[in-house]
């Protein structure tokens, strides 16, 4: 694609790095079979390569309209483009460098909602109290609205031993508030192996949250506060592992979004460190068996995990060593819907998104629906025929 970006934004590394994205797409469109929101929508602005189109028109001009914002807007971040595109279109983060820039034209509410998810949801302090709150007054509100309410769990406490072995495990934001039992499930499990997880207090929301939201301060502060709170631990640790595929994605590609700060060479050891809870697993080839009653389970693969980190095949290869049969699931690659905070900002949509991707796992009569992303889990439970939970919790 041929581009003519203003010299002022060609002399900001941003600016090159569009212009590079920009250049390498060649208009094929194949991308746009495999994008949810085309597919829903049918409309060429409502998929990948008319979003590049749009993308590009604006970064030469300069101009924004309303119409812009809402086709990006409507957009999952999903990534499953950049998995289908021959030309290694990297989607994503052109998405980013448009979003950073886009002047924000939204009606009012809808940036005081965006303004109070940004607020809330990454601050485990502020995001417990909250969900407190919504889930005592869940009885009384609209079912739409009700179904947005995050669950809210305390932990068992821990009782574990000390081993030579040790990891850090991301205890991120909403995981942490609504599902933290996946997170003490996998200690002891690692326990019961002679690994020890260490308890990093000071780690936080990875700031995946924000960066979606084109809050790229916002995101910044978050990623360089959990830099400086694991890199002191990298020498002691084998791996950082995420349990929540949305945070990892996020984690280990802090080596770019810090890159040409002070904490760079941090970040970017931070970074490598960092993996997917089942990759982690199947390296360091521990064995797991069944832990109930039920076999039959439908597989969810987030997209922050096949498209984002491009794993896989690891998490099915894990749940049938240890004896689960795994239900067909057609058109594993599409989005459920949830995608981070889209879930409540384009809620029809995820919605859509959501019943679609049920009808596919519920096709072959699960028992149950595994998934390793807490937005996925929480957003399919909200109309699951079957129970929703994290895979792990299916291992013991
Ligand atoms: S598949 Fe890749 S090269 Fe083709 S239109 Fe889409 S982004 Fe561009
Ligand atoms: S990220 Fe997902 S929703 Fe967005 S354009 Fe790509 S495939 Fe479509």
């Amino acid at each position: 694609m041929q581009t003519q970006l203003p010299e002022s934004l060609l002399a900001t590394d941003r600016g090159q790095r569009a212009q590079t994205i920009l250049r390498s797409c060649v208009h094929c469109g194949f991308c746009n079979a495999t994008c949810p929101t085309y597919q829903l929508f049918g409309d060429e602005l409502d998929g990948p390569r008319g979003r590049i189109y749009q993308i590009k028109s604006f970064l030469e001009t300069g101009e924004a309209t309303l119409r812009i914002n809402t086709h990006l807007d409507r957009c999952l971040t999903c990534r499953s483009c950049e998995t289908t595109c021959p030309s290694g279109v990297a989607y994503g983060e052109l998405l980013e460098i448009a979003r950073e820039s886009l002047p924000d034209d939204r009606v009012w509410w809808r940036r005081l909602l965006i303004w109070g998810l940004k607020a809330v949801v990454p601050r485990r302090q502020l995001l417990r109290p909250v969900a407190a709150l919504g889930n005592l007054m869940k009885p009384l509100l609209p079912g739409s609205l009700a179904q947005k309410v995050p669950p809210m769990r305390v932990a068992d406490p821990l009782r574990l031993g000390t081993h030579p072995r040790k990891v850090i495990v991301l205890q991120g934001c909403v995981q942490s508030v609504s599902t933290p039992e996946v997170n003490t499930h996998l200690a002891r499990l690692l326990d019961a192996r002679g690994i020890e997880v260490l308890d990093v207090r000071a780690e936080t929301c990875c700031g995946s949250l924000a960066l979606h939201l084109g809050d790229e301060p916002a995101a910044i502060g978050a990623m360089v506060g959990n830099v400086r709170a694991l890199a002191g631990y990298l020498d002691s640790v084998e791996a950082v592992i995420s349990t929540a595929s949305g945070c990892g994605v996020t984690v280990q590609d802090y080596g770019r979004h810090l890159a040409g700060t002070a904490e760079a060479a941090e970040a970017e050891s931070v970074a490598k460190k960092t993996l997917d809870v089942a990759t982690f697993l199947a390296q360091s080839g521990l064995r797991f068996n069944r832990s109930r009653e039920e076999k039959r389970i439908a597989w969810h693969t987030p997209c922050t995990l096949q498209h984002g980190q491009r794993s896989r095949g690891v998490v099915e290869g894990l749940l049938r060593a240890a004896g689960y049969e795994l239900t067909p699931v057609a058109d594993p690659h599409l989005c459920c819907g949830s995608a981070g905070t889209y879930s409540i900002l384009q809620p029809d949509t995820a919605q859509a998104l959501r019943d679609r991707k049920l009808d596919s796992l519920e096709g072959g009569n699960p028992e149950l629906i595994a998934t390793a992303n807490i937005g996925c889990q929480l957003h399919l439970a909200s109309a699951a025929g079957v129970p929703v939970v994290h895979w792990l919790q299916l291992l013991k």
